[in-house]
């Protein structure tokens, strides 16, 4: 018997959290007399900051090494997960594994009765509006924390690490148990707080735990997959040698208007997506000229619309934005769709600028995640239809 568990992370910021988990997976699934191993994958280029990747753990009780290794190594992909664990619910919205194989539901490789572990500060009704059905009954446990998200190449020490530890040993108990986890934490760390953390996620997740943190999701829970699935040529459709399709160049005015390679859509790469009040707008070119991702169609009126399938949420376009409040990164779980930003606005002002700004809310969350900071907060404010002001945020209030 080989149980599987699936650690999904962003990559760069969350890489070294994900590789800990695995591989404290396995000295603690080894502590208790089973053989298991651990191999991760990067989706793509290790440049994507914020790509969604995964790293594996292997565990049997009645395996040999050899054998265990022959049926899961050297796989890119696992076909099926018994815990599945998320560090950032913003990959709810679906992840692209591979840069060609198009969006894929979170919990595509859970097994019936398995379990989806996500870190969420989110109600599990509010995931599932997200999250693609299944055919069978399956597990969906909200761990409170927010996406550990650190520095380049950075593990940030935030106790994320002992808190998935602890929730694994809660959900399937024969990979890792509890006391396992706390005893190799005492041991690896001699530090109390550490084994502690464990056991706290571990209780939060308990069944008797209140309020219920674990929730069986049926076939009619969770939304139908509407993201297209590509379908890649067969060996004898292929051309003969090395040939790369040229992606076809055009240019028109408005939403959508330039060529794209549509087969490398980077949309899933974001947590945060840029929000834009249109009105505050004043044709300034600076975030068209900078998005390293050409996410920005200028339109027939002088303003640039985001392509947001393409949008990396990289904050590019808020940082340079000379404008107070008319570029901001929001919460990608505050939106439902890739429209167009430009013709929501054009249809109806009004109600755009109302609506962006109950998503927005009240603080202005950014993550410098290049100096290793972790989160700034800041206080936003809602400008009035209109009024221009030509001031950046500066007001710190946590760090
Ligand atoms: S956040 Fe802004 S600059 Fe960055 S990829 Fe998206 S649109 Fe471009
Ligand atoms: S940077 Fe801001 S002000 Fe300048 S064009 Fe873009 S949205 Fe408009």
């Amino acid at each position: 018997m080989i149980k599987r568990v699936e650690v999904q992370y962003r990559g760069i910021f969350q890489k070294n959290l994900a590789k800990k988990i695995g591989s404290d997976i396995v000295m603690i699934a080894s502590s208790m007399g089973q053989r298991a191993f651990s191999n991760g994958r990067y989706s793509d280029a290790p440049e994507r900051n914020g790509i969604p990747c995964k790293y594996f753990a292997f565990v049997s009780p009645d395996l040999s090494e050899e054998e265990l290794e022959a049926e899961c190594g050297a796989k890119l992909e696992i076909d099926e997960a018994n815990v599945s664990v998320v560090l950032d619910d913003t990959m709810c919205k679906g992840v692209e594994p591979w840069g060609w194989h198009g969006v894929r539901p979170i919990n595509e490789r859970v097994v019936k009765d398995g379990c989806l572990v996500v870190i969420t500060k989110r109600p599990h009704e509010e995931l599932l509006q997200f999250i693609g059905k299944k055919p069978y009954n399956y597990r969906l446990a909200t761990l409170d924390g927010e996406a550990s998200l650190a520095g380049l190449w950075v593990n940030k020490d935030d106790l994320t690490y002992e808190h998935v530890l602890g929730a694994i040993a809660a959900v399937e108990p024969t990979i890792i148990s509890i006391e396992a986890v706390e005893a190799y934490l005492m041991k690896k760390t001699k530090d109390k707080k550490r084994a502690e953390a464990a056991r706290a996620a571990y209780n939060s997740l308990r069944q008797e735990a209140k309020p219920p943190r674990v929730k069986t999701v049926t076939p009619n829970e969770g939304i139908v997959w509407t993201h297209e699935i590509p379908v890649l040529p067969k060996w004898f459709e292929m051309q003969e040698g090395a040939v790369v399709p040229a992606v076809p160049r055009g240019f028109q005015m408005g939403p959508k208007g330039q060529s794209r390679n549509t087969g490398f859509k980077r949309g899933t790469t974001k947590t945060q997506r840029p929000a834009v009040r249109f009105d505050l707008c004043t044709k300034c070119t600076l975030c068209w000229a900078e998005c390293p991702d050409e996410c920005f169609d200028p339109t027939t009126d002088g303003y640039y619309d985001i392509e947001y399938q393409y949008c990396v949420g990289c904050g590019k376009c808020a940082e340079v934005c000379p404008v107070k409040e008319c570029i901001v990164m929001v919460d990608e779980l505050q939106f439902h769709d890739n429209n167009s930003p430009w013709e929501d606005w054009k249809k109806d002002p009004k109600t755009y600028i109302t609506s962006l700004e109950a998503k927005k809310g009240t603080e202005r969350v950014n993550y410098p995640v290049v100096t290793g900071k972790g989160v700034i907060v800041t206080k936003g404010e809602v400008m009035p239809e209109g009024k221009i002001v030509p001031v950046r945020k500066t007001e710190e209030v946590e760090v």
